[in-house]
């Protein structure tokens, strides 16, 4: 698969944090499916992130699963490392591991400041400075899973949507710092969208998915190839001039 050139990203390596599930399996399903070498890693579920090299490398596509929490310095340098060791070089990072815990004002403690701040905004400019050294002198390509929060922000999730809003800031910033280096950043915003996570936290029991249905104009609830198949688009050459947008990914919902 990976030598078709008719694969937007035959001959690319390409790291994906978190994606052992939801959100994060489908995109490095997705980059392997236009031919990447992917590196599917995870935190902890092990055998999600199995499942997932099985899937890709059952179809003739090349993955392998790397253990790292992306929050930690010594497991960034570890995930790049082992990268290269297989791979030889790094052409795509999709930054996508992320957590959303939600709690009113009176709720907040600086534990669930600092956990959700340390993994989806201090992890992913750790991931991006690391893989600095491994792009090549012909450039890269930095994909951030953001949030339409980072544009409009939930009540009771006044932290997770200012790590989004972060997120946001972070992509436009280096964007333009990296420019000369030929490496685009760009973010995908997806509005609500059925994973694991979501299933985990409840969400889809509550009446959450009922007004973000409504609010809507396509009328349903996202699913992760949603955003599996614009992650593809980013990474390729096919995004060759686009840098520094957050691209809103939700049916519509703004
Ligand atoms: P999910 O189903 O909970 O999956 C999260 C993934 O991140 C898992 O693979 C998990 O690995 C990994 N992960 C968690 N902590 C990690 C760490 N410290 N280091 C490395 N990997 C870690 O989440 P999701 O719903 O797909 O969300 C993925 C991203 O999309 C997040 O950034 C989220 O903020 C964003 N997003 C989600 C939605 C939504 O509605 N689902 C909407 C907008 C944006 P383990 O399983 O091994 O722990």
């Amino acid at each position: 698969m990976s030598n078709n050139n008719e694969h937007k990203l035959a001959g690319k390596v390409a790291v994906v944090t978190g994606a052992s599930k939801g959100i994060g399996a489908s995109i490095a399903k997705h980059l392997a499916a236009e031919g990447a070498s992917v590196v599917v890693n995870y935190a902890s579920s092990k055998s999600g992130a199995d499942k997932v090299v099985t899937e890709i490398t059952g179809a003739g596509g090349r993955a392998i699963a790397v253990q790292g929490d992306v929050s930690k310095k010594a497991d960034i340098d570890r995930l790049f490392a082992e990268t290269k060791k297989s791979y030889g070089k790094l052409d795509v990072l999709v930054n996508n591991a992320g957590i959303y815990e939600f709690g009113p004002l009176e709720q907040i403690t600086e534990e669930h400041f600092h956990k959700q701040f340390n993994l989806n905004v201090l992890g992913l400019i750790l991931t991006t400075q690391e893989a600095l050294k491994y792009f090549p002198a012909d450039g890269g390509s930095v994909i951030n899973v953001s949030s339409v929060v980072g544009e409009s922000p939930l009540p009771n999730a006044s932290v997770y949507s200012a790590t989004k809003g972060a997120v946001d800031a972070v992509t436009k910033s280096l964007a333009k710092e990296l420019g000369a280096k030929k490496i685009r950043v760009n973010s995908i915003n997806p509005g609500m969208i059925e994973t694991e996570g979501v299933h985990a936290a409840g969400f889809m029991e509550s009446e959450f998915p009922k007004q973000v249905v409504s609010q809507t104009p396509l009328g349903r609830i996202g699913q992760p190839q949603d955003i599996g198949k614009v992650a593809a688009f980013f990474a390729s050459d096919d995004a060759g001039w686009v840098t520094g947008e957050t691209l809103l990914i939700s049916g519509g919902m703004r």
